[in-house]
């Protein structure tokens, strides 16, 4: 089975994806590493983020992996902590709208996806990726809220940065953050975690015993 959590940033999904494919023992993807890895080597190696084409290539030659612990890796190199970095923030967006690129990564995580029971993170997995997921989820939040999580993630940036830097991604990431049609989508600005959890739990549970 397939459960597909889509969203914008600070929504929640990460940690409610985590969380939820410990709790069902699925495996968990993270689709928004493997564009953050992609921009991490491309600022590396000093490409133009601007040349779409090239940066399809870098994608196929070097694929982001993940190791069993989670870590996520590209071109040799333990990238985990260095893509939550406020640089990538900025720029991922900028990588991840060329289509080549995002044809390189769809096919790649379709590939991670493939086997057995998995919770997918991203922007459209629901409308894109797999389409044909059992279970979809659309994370929404208000946006102070999020502003407010993000920086307990990124404690060394002030919070008006922030909210201008959310906003800027939003923005960039719009075209592709609209929901799935027959994605259920949850409000998490007040919820908490295992409330948000038990409620996609129970979604899944319907759609096996169905
Ligand atoms: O979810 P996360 O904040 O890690 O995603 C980082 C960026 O990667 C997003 O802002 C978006 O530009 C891009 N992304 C995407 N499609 C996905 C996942 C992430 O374009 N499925």
């Amino acid at each position: 089975m397939i459960v597909a959590i889509d969203g914008p940033a600070g929504a929640g999904k990460s940690t409610v994806a985590r969380a939820l494919a410990e709790r069902l023992g699925f495996r968990y993807l993270d689709t928004g590493a493997m564009y953050r890895a992609l921009t991490w080597l491309a600022m590396r190696r000093g490409l133009d983020l601007g040349g779409g084409e090239a940066l399809a290539e870098l994608a196929r030659t070097e694929p982001v992996t993940f190791d069993k612990e989670g870590r996520v890796w590209i071109a040799g190199t333990d990238v985990t902590s260095s893509i939550r970095d406020t640089r990538i923030d900025r720029m991922v967006p900028v990588v991840a709208r060329h289509t080549p690129v995002r044809e390189v990564m769809r096919e790649r995580q379709r590939l991670l996806g493939n086997e057995g029971d998995v919770v997918i993170e991203g922007r459209d997995i629901g409308t894109v990726v797999a389409p044909g997921a059992e279970v979809k989820v659309y994370l929404v939040a208000n946006r102070n809220e999020r502003a407010k999580r993000r920086m307990a993630d990124r404690p060394g940036i002030g919070a008006d940065a922030l909210a201008t830097d959310l906003r800027a991604r939003d923005e960039k990431d719009a075209e592709r953050m609209q929901p799935a049609e027959d994605a259920q989508k949850i409000d998490t600005t007040d919820l908490r975690v295992e409330d948000v959890v038990e409620r996609i739990e129970q979604l899944v549970r319907a759609r096996s015993a169905a």
